[in-house]
């Protein structure tokens, strides 16, 4: 197989990190190119001493050039309270840092990924998901800065083929989860895990009857590296483990997997907060053979038994203050069970 000199923008972040370890197992050069506005160094520490890793902290914003073939764009906060912090900036990334991503790509003849989300479906009306579904977003909600970000991203990354004959994949990643997640970035994974490992009630906005389809990080890596490998297809691909759950339903689970006695604790449910969401990756198993393996028990196993050493090392004084600093929700009425 050939090797590949790539670029991850994005790298230090949780899916980011797990790409840079992907990419450099089967013999690429990695440049990791950062923020850390949501990134983190533990992420890829490991790769510290790596002679094909090279880290570079810088924004994407900002024009940048790396001798590299192939670009895989994935900065963007992705959690909603990270996301809604600096909504400008949050679209600026997206679609700033795309169009850099592109203008290398256009320079260099680099291949060029972006990883758009299963935001740009919006609050379905059509469930599950495929990709010729157009969506339904609020073009002036609070998601819409990342959601409307990543719309106009996948619309530049067209046309910069069209126009100007870049080589692009474009993957619509549905809600992922698995170790690196950052326990304080807010999403439901990480809330409800950290919550269970603290003894703290678990938070659910809404009644808890709106769906996910989770899918492990492992999966899909798989998924992203089989894609940008694909020799011509350019067009949107869903991402995403097609086994939907309730809030409900994955609250009853990380407490039965964490054997914790904590509660429920009812918050409302935030404004164009999607009810229904699952992919429909027909075309990814057609294309790439996608088929995510790992089931929700097993991957949530994995994933708490990672935080659980971060909240080890957190008490032990050998780790970052990550627990404590963690997104703390507003809290209505208490409901615990
Ligand atoms: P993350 O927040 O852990 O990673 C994002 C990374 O991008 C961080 O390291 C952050 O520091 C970096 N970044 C943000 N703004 C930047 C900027 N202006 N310049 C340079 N770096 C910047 O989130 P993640 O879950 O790893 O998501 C990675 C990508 O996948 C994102 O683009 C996200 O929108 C997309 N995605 C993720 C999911 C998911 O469930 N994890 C779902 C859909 C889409
Ligand atoms: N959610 C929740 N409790 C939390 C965090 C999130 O009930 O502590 C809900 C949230 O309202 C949404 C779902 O869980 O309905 C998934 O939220 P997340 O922020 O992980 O990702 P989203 O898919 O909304 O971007």
């Amino acid at each position: 197989m050939r090797r590949h000199h790539a670029l991850v923008l994005g790298g230090a972040g949780f899916v980011g990190s797990h790409l840079c370890d992907r990419l450099l197992a089967r013999g690429d050069t990695v440049y990791c190119f950062d923020n850390l506005e949501t990134g983190r160094l533990e992420n890829i520490a490991h790769l510290d001493d790596h002679e094909r890793f090279v880290f570079v902290r810088g924004d994407v914003v900002v024009p940048f050039q790396f001798p590299v073939d192939r670009i895989y764009n994935l900065a963007c906060p992705a959690s909603p309270p990270r996301y809604q912090v600096d909504p400008v900036k949050t679209t600026l990334t997206s679609v700033l840092g795309t169009l850099n991503a592109l203008r290398l790509g256009a320079r260099s003849g680099a291949r060029v990924f972006f990883a758009s989300t299963s935001e740009v479906y919006g609050d379905p009306e059509v469930h599950p998901q495929p990709e010729v579904y157009r969506g339904c977003v609020n073009t002036v909600g609070p998601r819409a800065c990342y959601d409307e970000g990543k719309r106009c991203a996948e619309s530049l990354m067209t046309d910069f083929a069209r126009q100007h004959g870049v080589e692009i994949r474009i993957a619509r990643i549905f809600n992922t989860y698995g170790p690196r997640m950052d326990p304080a970035d807010g999403r439901i994974v990480s809330n409800f895990i950290t919550q269970a490992l603290c003894s703290e009630d678990l938070t659910v906005y809404g009644d808890g009857t709106q769906t996910r389809s989770f899918c492990y990080v492992d999966d899909l890596i798989d998924g992203i590296v089989a894609l940008m490998d694909h020799p011509t297809f350019s067009e949107p691909v869903n991402l995403g483990n097609p086994d939907e759950f309730t809030v409900l339903a994955l609250a009853d689970l990380v407490r039965e997997l964490t054997r914790s006695e904590c509660g429920l604790v009812f918050g409302p449910l935030p404004e164009d907060d999607p009810k229904l969401r699952r992919p429909v990756v027909d075309r990814a198993r057609d294309l790439i053979g996608f088929r995510p393996k790992v089931k929700l028990r097993e991957g949530l196993e994995r994933t708490i038994e990672y935080f659980e050493a971060q909240l080890e090392a957190e008490l032990s004084g050998s780790g970052r203050r990550l627990f404590g600093q963690r997104h703390r929700p507003g809290r209505r009425a208490a409901t615990g069970t």
